[in-house]
């Protein structure tokens, strides 16, 4: 079986890694010039089960409302994007009912933890550097009503085998000394012990030289200018060096699925949403070897965001939503949000003073949250994207997934939810 995987962010490379490794011969066709150059690139670097709520939670319409004009607010909707968002943003609030949050969530949360099980099968496998910490990571709040609601939704979580340990004030101070400088902001957090932390990036580019070795071909700085197709078929891809012709295809293109699913004839729905990243460097060179550095990743619930550790004396800060079409500007109001939220948490970190670098990603939504995996209406044409928020939470189960979708054989689990046919 002959079958190409387009996109090498995340989903296009785990896809391939599995498809390889379940005998297929494959080529990763990418118009950057290296794995993970858009949305995998700087994202917030975590594995997280305990965070899969999709955010159409009941009353996101109110929340969106609230945010137009308001370049603090972390989930924002810039008007000029609305024309892209008719069809797609009614689905979206009709999946903000209870009952459909609910179940999305706890579809996330199965994808995730399956997909922990299938990175931690490839590490006894392979040795990939990538910033690897399983060591979880903490929920913090700055006021009691939001710690309540934090703590009743990790009780709804042990439904799902998500473990976590509650702290108050005190217990969360002496576990994670860093925030004490912070400390009188906060009332408690909550730990969850089975999450996990890793650069994302290195992933794949770790992950695409094991493939590479295993006779995986990656094709980069080639774009798809057209495809041809005879009825419900898919007979190759134009680029503008040749026409490539495989048994299969898999559209990974992350949030430019969209666009590139109407070459295939397919309406794929994902949205981009952007977000932002800082990483600021932390070594002593940085900020001098007195400063108490965190240990953990730390979500704060109140400012929507999070700060993580990562190898190499690096934090990177991340977060905030913003539906602006494929704008990849970085806006300085943004990035200076998460340079704030820095501020509020460790204080004791310079960051104004130190070399910033300042991101941006294209995060690839569906309306209801949960990603698009395997078949489509044409038929040898498959999809791994729409992860939203979860891409790297989810890449491993998804990729493998998706792979044994392609080669026609039993998922290790039921996927059916995730079917793109959903839509249909
Ligand atoms: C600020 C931010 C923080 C995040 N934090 C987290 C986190 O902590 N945990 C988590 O699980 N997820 C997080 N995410 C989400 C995660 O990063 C994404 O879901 C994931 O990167 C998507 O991967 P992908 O492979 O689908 O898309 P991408 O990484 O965007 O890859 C798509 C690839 O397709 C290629 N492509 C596009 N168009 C074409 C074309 N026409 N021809 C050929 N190639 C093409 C692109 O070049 C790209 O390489 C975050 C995202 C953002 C923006």
């Amino acid at each position: 079986m002959r079958v190409i995987v387009i996109g090498c962010g995340l989903a296009g490379v785990t896809t391939a890694y599995y498809l390889r490794s379940l005998g297929a011969e494959v080529t990763v066709l990418d118009r950057a010039a290296a794995p993970a150059r858009e949305t995998s690139y700087a994202n917030g670097s975590m594995l997280t089960p305990s965070l899969t709520d999709p955010w159409n939670a009941p009353g996101v319409l109110g929340v969106l409302l609230r945010s137009v004009g308001r370049e603090g607010a972390s989930l924002l909707l810039r008007p000029s994007a609305l024309p892209s968002l008719l069809g797609w943003g009614l689905r979206f609030l009709a999946s903000s009912s209870r009952s459909a949050f609910e179940s999305a969530y706890l579809n996330n949360v199965r994808l995730a933890l399956y997909s922990q099980t299938a990175m931690r099968d490839l590490l006894q496998t392979h040795s990939l550097e990538f910033e690897y910490a399983p060591d979880g990571t903490i929920k913090v709040f700055a006021d009691q009503d939001a710690f309540e609601q934090g703590r009743r939704i990790a009780h709804w979580l042990k439904q799902a085998q998500v473990g976590h340990r509650e702290m108050d004030r005190d217990a969360l101070l002496a576990f994670e000394p860093a925030l004490v400088p912070a400390g009188e902001r906060l009332v408690g957090g909550i730990h969850y012990p089975g999450d996990e932390v890793g650069n994302a990036r290195l992933f794949c580019e770790a992950l695409k030289a094991v493939a590479e070795e295993t006779g995986v071909v990656f094709r980069f700085s080639e774009q798809i200018l057209d495809v041809n197709r005879r009825g419900r078929r898919i007979e190759g891809l134009v680029t503008p060096r040749e026409t490539l012709t495989a048994d299969a295809y898999v559209l990974a293109a992350g949030a430019y699925s969209w666009p590139l699913g109407k070459l295939f004839g397919l309406r794929v729905p994902v949205r981009p949403v952007k977000g932002y990243s800082l990483t600021v460097p932390v070594g002593d060179d940085a900020v001098g070897d007195d400063v108490l550095l965190p240990r953990y990743a730390v979500v704060d619930e109140t400012l929507h965001a999070a700060v993580v550790p990562l190898g190499n004396g690096k934090l990177r800060v991340a977060g905030t939503a913003e539906f602006a079409g494929f704008d990849l500007n970085l806006t300085p109001k943004r990035l200076a949000n998460l340079k704030g939220l820095l501020g509020q948490l460790y204080p004791q970190i310079p960051a104004e003073e130190t070399t910033v670098d300042g991101w941006c990603g294209l995060r690839p939504v569906t309306p209801d949250g949960v990603p698009l995996l395997g078949p489509t209406n044409r038929d040898n044409l498959y999809l791994n994207t729409g992860h939203g928020a979860l891409g790297w939470t989810q890449a491993c189960g998804s990729g493998r997934a998706v792979a044994q979708m392609v080669m026609d054989q039993a998922t290790d689990e039921d996927m059916s939810a995730f079917a793109p046919a959903r839509f249909r």
